[in-house]
């Protein structure tokens, strides 16, 4: 029989492991399918990691990992996939807000030959309209600057096949955006849709900043287009400057030169050194995501590690 296993990364994710645990196994059982679940707790501060061996003792089919710090979601997923050995693999949130009853979906777009399987939502329930309008100005820059189609209103929720695993285990950099990776490594791509439920307890650990952050690193992942202009910006001021230094030198041949001219000089100086400024802010940016990937780090550290004692098939678990 095929193996599947669930990918699940947790950060003080106590509030709402269980009823996850027991969704997520209720769906797996139904499944023709050899399953298995693994939770990466992303360092956790709560007492996520005691809940998992807690799972693990009563679930056979459940595996933990425990990371030595806290090294954000797209590290502990990153984690997950690297110790997968399955025929596929599907990734998770454990706060509910992807129903684990759309897995025999993805399963049946893989049985169909798809390598990547995502889960697109029609509806954003419970988030603000402020959000929504961001989120679709990233989609749209991110379409716009690079070659990769990201899709849209896609998160991270989605089944790869081996052969896509196998490709994106390739794939070390440290500046990870997942949903990036995950679609520029090709092969048979799909779509499943479904309706995103808001959390179903717990907090979000996404603030308008590090979603910002976020948008930033996927579009200096995956563009270099920022970089051209900053060099096209140069290029049309410097075009501008030039017309207005005929039109002063113009001028004052025909009227002569008394000392006017201030204010369009400060003008002319503040709006140059502004676009020096956010030029060296850009090439800055690619410079230290350059320093980041030179230093070769690993992408994470395992304290503790727990596979799953037993590859359950349907109804053998519990
Ligand atoms: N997560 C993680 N490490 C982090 C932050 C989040 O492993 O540093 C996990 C979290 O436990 C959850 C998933 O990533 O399972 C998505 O996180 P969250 O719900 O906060 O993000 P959102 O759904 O708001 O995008
Ligand atoms: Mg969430």
């Amino acid at each position: 029989m095929p193996r599947l296993t669930v990918v699940v990364p947790a950060y003080n994710e106590a509030a709402v492991l269980e009823s996850f645990h027991a969704r997520l196994s209720r769906t797996l059982d139904e499944l023709p399918l050899e399953c298995d679940v693994l939770y990466i707790d992303d360092g956790s501060s709560d007492h996520t990691w005691a809940l998992i061996e807690g799972l693990r003792a009563r679930d056979p089919r459940t595996g933990g990992i425990k990371l030595s710090r806290n090294f954000g979601k797209e590290a502990a997923l990153t984690a997950g996939l690297d110790h997968v050995d399955a025929d596929a693999a599907v990734v998770i949130d454990a706060d509910l807000q992807d129903p684990p009853e759309l897995i025999p979906s993805l399963v049946e777009q893989w049985q169909a030959g798809f390598d990547v399987v995502y889960a697109t939502r029609t509806a954003r329930a419970g988030e603000s309209g402020f959000k929504r309008l961001t989120a679709a100005l990233f989609y749209r820059s991110m379409e716009r600057l690079s070659d990769t189609r990201v899709p849209r209103d896609t998160g991270d929720f989605r089944l790869l096949s081996r052969r896509a695993l196998a490709a994106l285990r390739q794939l070390r950099e440290r500046q990870r955006f997942m949903k990036g990776l995950f679609a520029w490594i090709g092969y048979r791509q799909t779509a499943v849709y479904y309706l995103r439920e808001p959390r179903q307890a717990g907090q979000t650990k996404w603030n308008y900043w590090r979603l910002m952050q976020l948008a930033i690193e996927g579009i200096t992942s995956f563009s270099t287009a920022p970089l051209r202009l900053a060099t096209w910006t140069g290029v049309f001021s410097s075009l501008l400057a030039f017309l207005y230094g005929l039109w002063v030198f113009g001028k004052a041949v025909v009227f002569g030169d008394p000392v006017h001219g201030y204010p369009s000089l400060m003008v002319v100086i503040l709006f140059i050194g502004g676009v020096q400024l956010l030029a060296l802010g850009v090439i800055g940016e690619y410079l230290g995501r350059n320093y980041a990937e030179s230093k070769q780090r690993p992408l994470y550290f395992i304290e503790e590690q727990r596979p799953a004692k037993a590859q359950g098939d349907a109804g053998h678990a519990r």
